[in-house]
C-alpha cells in the first residue's frame, strides 16, 4: 500500500459511504473501515466527499481557428482541468483540408506527449471526408481512437453533407465506433449571418439571432433520423435548448443509441450576456449560443432526468485582446468558444446545492457516464477495487468567487467574473500521485497518460 484516503465520505454513481481507500501503485486496492496503520502516505478527507476524477469529454486544446489557436495547450490547459477536479480529458483533433486524420492525430500526440498533467484521449474530428479519408477511418478505432466527430455546421469550413454523414455512420457502426454531431444546420446559419450584415447587424448578439434554437434542434433531430436509418451510436454535443432536448427525449423513446452532452455556460449564461456593453458581448459568444433563461431550469430537468447523460466543457478559449476583437465590426469574426475545463465540477455542484441533482447524480454526469460511453469504464470513473486512484478529495464547505485573476487557464478573462460558488475540489489525485494538494499545486511534471479507448461492435 502506498496511500491511505481516511475518514472521507464516498460518493460514486450508486452509492454514498464512509469508508477508507487504500491505493497500491496508483489503483484502488482496498475500501474498507480496518484499512491498518502502516507507513503509507495517510491522507485526512475528514469533512470531504472522495468522488471519481472528472472525465471532461469535450476540449480544444491548442487547436487552431480563425487564423489563431487557442490559449490553452496541454501544459495549461490539463493544469486546469486538475484545479478543477478533472483528471481526464479527451480533446479533439481536427483533420486539415487535404490531409489525413493520421497526420493530424500524429500532431496531438505531439503536443500531449510530456506535457499533459492529466490521462488524456483524442476524438478524430473529420472535415474533408475524401475516399481515402473514410477509408482511414476504419482503422482508427485499433488505435484507440473510436469517436469520430461531424459538424453539421460551420458551412464553408468544416461542415459536411448528409451523405458524408450517412456514410461516416455505417463506418463507425462496422468499425466498432460512435459518432459525434455538433447539430446545428449550417446552411441556415449562413443565410441568416448574410442577411443580418446586409442589415448593419454587426454586434455580438446578432450572433444568438443568426443561430436559433430550430436550427439547432432540426439538425438534432436529422442526425437522429440518421443513426436510427444507420444503427449506429450517436452523441450529440452541446445541447443548449428545450427544442434541442425535445428532439433526444423522442430518439431515445424510439430506441435509437442516442447520448447527449449539455455545458455549464447554458446553465449559467443567457443570451442576455450577448448584450453587454463596450464589446463584452463577445466574450459569450460561443456556439450554440447562449439562451434565453427559461432554457437553464430545462437543461437541469433533463441531466436530472436522464435524457442529458454528460456535462462537458466545450473548453476553446480566446483571449478577449487579440482573438475576440477580431470581430468588432463582424459578429461573425469573432472567435467562438468560451471556456469551462477548471469550472466544470464547481458549476456542476451548484446544481446539488440548489437541489437541481443528488450528490450521486452530480458524479455520474461528471465522470461515470462518460467513462462508460466513452470506453473507459471502470478504470475511469468510478471508485471500485482495481480502478485507477483518479479521486477527489471534494470539500462542500469551502467558497471559491470565480475570476480571471485566480483561474489557471491561460485566457484572459472568465464568463463567470465575480461568481461565488460553494463546493470545491481540496486535493486531486492521478492514479495515486496528488496533482492539487490542499489547494497548493503538488505535482511539477506532468505526468498524463494516453488513453487506448475500445467501444463495443453495434
Ligand atoms: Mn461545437
Ligand atoms: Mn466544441
Amino acid at each position: 500500500v502506498d496511500t491511505v484516503i481516511r475518514n472521507g465520505i464516498i460518493v460514486t454513481a450508486s452509492d454514498i459511504y464512509r469508508a477508507d481507500v487504500a491505493i497500491s501503485d496508483g489503483v484502488i486496492s482496498t475500501i474498507g473501515h480496518t484499512i491498518e496503520p502502516t507507513s503509507a502516505t495517510e491522507i485526512d478527507a475528514t469533512g470531504c466527499y472522495v468522488i471519481p476524477g472528472g472525465i471532461d469529454v469535450h476540449t480544444h486544446l491548442e487547436t487552431p481557428s480563425f487564423g489563431a489557436v487557442s490559449v490553452d495547450d496541454f501544459l495549461t490547459g490539463t493544469r486546469a482541468a486538475a484545479w478543477g477536479g478533472t483528471t481526464t480529458i479527451i480533446d479533439f483533433c481536427p483533420q486539415e483540408h487535404g490531409k489525413s486524420l493520421t497526420d493530424a492525430l500524429d500532431e496531438w500526440h505531439r503536443h500531449a506527449t510530456g506535457n499533459a498533467a492529466v490521462d488524456y484521449g483524442f476524438h478524430s474530428i473529420v472535415v474533408d471526408p475524401s475516399p481515402v479519408v473514410l477509408e482511414e477511418l476504419r482503422h482508427l478505432p485499433a488505435q484507440g481512437i473510436p469517436t469520430f466527430k461531424i459538424f453539421l455546421a460551420y458551412r464553408g469550413m468544416s461542415m459536411v453533407d448528409d451523405l458524408a454523414l450517412a456514410r461516416i455512420m455505417d463506418i463507425a457502426c462496422e468499425s466498432g465506433a460512435m459518432v459525434m454531431v455538433h447539430a446545428e444546420n449550417g446552411d441556415v446559419v449562413y443565410h441568416r449571418q448574410r442577411t443580418l450584415l446586409a442589415q448593419g447587424h454587426t454586434e455580438p448578439k446578432y450572433h444568438a439571432v443568426s443561430r436559433p434554437p430550430r436550427v439547432e434542434a432540426e439538425a438534432t433531430a436529422r442526425a437522429i433520423a440518421l443513426a436510427e436509418l444507420s444503427g449506429a451510436s450517436l452523441y450529440i454535443v452541446h445541447v443548449s435548448c428545450q427544442e434541442a432536448l425535445e428532439e433526444v427525449r423522442r430518439g431515445r423513446e424510439r430506441g435509437v443509441k442516442v447520448w447527449a452532452e449539455t455545458c455549464p455556460q447554458y446553465l449559467f449564461t443567457s443570451e442576455e450576456d450577448l448584450d453587454r456593453p463596450d464589446f463584452e458581448g463577445a466574450k459569450y459568444v460561443f456556439t450554440p449560443p447562449p439562451r434565453h433563461r427559461h432554457n437553464q431550469a430545462a437543461l437541469w430537468q433533463a441531466l436530472a432526468d436522464g435524457t442529458l447523460q454528460v456535462i462537458s466543457s466545450d473548453h476553446s478559449p480566446w483571449n478577449f485582446r487579440g482573438h475576440k476583437d477580431l470581430g468588432r465590426d463582424d459578429f461573425t469574426k469573432i472567435p467562438n468558444g468560451g471556456h469551462g475545463i477548471e469550472e466544470r465540477l464547481m458549476l456542476t455542484y451548484q446544481g446539488v446545492e440548489q437541489g437541481f441533482l443528488t450528490l450521486s447524480r452530480f458524479v455520474d454526469i461528471t465522470a461515470t457516464s462518460p467513462a462508460k460511453i466513452f470506453g473507459l469504464y471502470p478504470k475511469k470513473g468510478t471508485i471500485a477495487i482495481g480502478s485507477d486512484a483518479d479521486l477527489v478529495l471534494w470539500d462542500p464547505q469551502a467558497e471559491l468567487t470565480l475570476s480571471s485573476q485566480s483561474h489557471h487557464s491561460a485566457l484572459d478573462y472568465s464568463m463567470y467574473e465575480g461568481l461565488s460558488i460553494r463546493g470545491v475540489p481540496r486535493t486531486v489525485l492521478l492514479r495515486g500521485t496528488p496533482i492539487i494538494s490542499n489547494r497548493n499545486l503538488a505535482a511539477t511534471e506532468p505526468r498524463g497518460e494516453f488513453l487506448s479507448r475500445i467501444l463495443a461492435k453495434c
